[in-house]
């Protein structure tokens, strides 16, 4: 068993480092660390003070290899630390708490402490402030302990996405919307996604914030002239609100977005548990132009491991039902790398999603 005691604004942070190291073991959160003679890993963190100044305390404790490190803090931050610094701390601690646990595993995971989404964005902002290659490359490898090779690769990811990015029209801009419900959360996640069965309540009042959001965002672009070329709204997942709160929020980024140049909007229909006849008929209803039916595996058992309540059946369905409706342009995401599957399983996906004709396909890796 695997203890985990920290603040609150950081445990999220912490347990993803921890899930690629323990991703088989129960991770619980502890308020204290368990009776002497406890088996199991007690990771812990929290605000202290070390002759005299406030500091952030590292401790691990269980195994051949303890861990202990007091990291410079602000003087009573605790969960109220700006941005930047809640930033840097987080950092900080999510490198210490790799360390530790590397030499407890006695292994590094090859992307080092990066467990979210886009990391190619780490590079873009360096190459923004003109840092050099040799740079990036050493900051990648000694401060967020990616392995070499992974380094490299995402520098050259990076390269490649800006020759697309340098293309962007000046005053061009895109439009992220984020819905934070999904039908059962994904064991991989690393999105603000919330089951939707226990969160259905808070559906009505976050659209009101987004409508706010919303309104204000379209006056700032018209007034800075800008020019939306393209709309994404995804999550969570859409469509996994009721069919009325759906065509809600389609109706508020129509009214209040100038969509009338905007070359992409898609929305992510991605769990075909959410998708019915209904929803994807106030989709067709709306300007949406592209949706996304995301398998990510066609093999049932990954499926089933994973967390999603659906099958590879049901995603044939989604689509018929899709195409059904007078959908011509969808994207199926897929995962190459998901817990137990073998090169030969993922051809079984690609053949089955080929045979599905979908018009785009993105490929996403998962590496522990
Ligand atoms: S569908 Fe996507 S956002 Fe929803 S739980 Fe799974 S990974 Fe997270």
């Amino acid at each position: 068993l695997v203890f985990v005691c920290f603040p609150k604004s950081f445990i999220y942070d912490v347990k993803d480092v921890l899930k690629l190291f323990f991703m088989d073991e129960d991770i619980a959160e502890a308020v204290e660390e368990p009776p002497p003679g406890s088996r199991g890993v007690f990771l812990s963190g929290r605000y202290s003070e070390a002759d005299g100044k406030p500091v952030f305390r590292i401790q691990l404790k269980g195994g051949e290899a303890p861990y202990f490190r007091d990291l410079p803090a602000e003087p009573k931050a605790g969960e109220l630390l700006g941005y930047e610094m809640r930033k840097t701390l987080k950092n900080e601690i999510k490198r210490h708490v790799f360390d530790a646990l590397s030499g407890y595993a006695g292994f590094e995971p090859p992307w080092g402490i990066l467990t979210g989404i886009r990391p190619a964005k780490i590079v873009h902002e360096r190459l923004a402030i003109g840092l050099t290659e040799d740079y990036i490359l050493a900051r990648l490898r000694d401060y967020y302990r990616i392995r070499p090779d992974k380094a490299r690769l995402l520098y050259d990811v990076a390269q490649a996405e800006k020759k697309v990015l340098d293309r962007t029209e000046h005053g061009g801009i895109s439009i992220y919307i984020g819905i934070p419900f999904c039908a059962t959360r994904c064991v991989y996640c690393s999105f603000t996604s919330n089951p939707i069965s226990k969160y259905a309540g808070l559906v009505g009042s976050y659209l009101e914030a987004l409508r706010r959001d919303i309104v204000l965002t379209g006056r700032i672009i018209k007034d800075k002239g800008h020019r939306i070329q393209s709309v994404y709204i995804g999550g969570g997942t859409p469509t996994s609100i009721d069919a009325p709160d759906l065509r809600k929020l389609l109706l508020m980024v129509e009214e209040n977005l100038d969509l009338g140049a905007t070359e992409e909007y898609t929305l992510e229909a991605g769990r075909p548990d959410s998708l019915d006849k209904e929803k994807l008929k106030i989709i067709r209803d709306s300007r949406v132009s592209r949706i996304s039916i995301n398998p990510q595996t066609m093999n049932d058992e990954t499926l089933k491991a994973i967390g999603r309540n659906h099958t590879s059946g049901d995603i044939v369905r989604a689509f018929g039902l899709a195409r059904e409706t007078g959908f011509d342009n969808i994207n199926a995401d897929l995962i190459a790398g998901l817990p137990g599957e073998t090169p030969a399983m993922f051809e079984h996906t690609l053949q089955q999603v080929w045979n599905l004709h979908p018009e785009y396909n993105t490929d996403d890796r998962l590496e522990a």
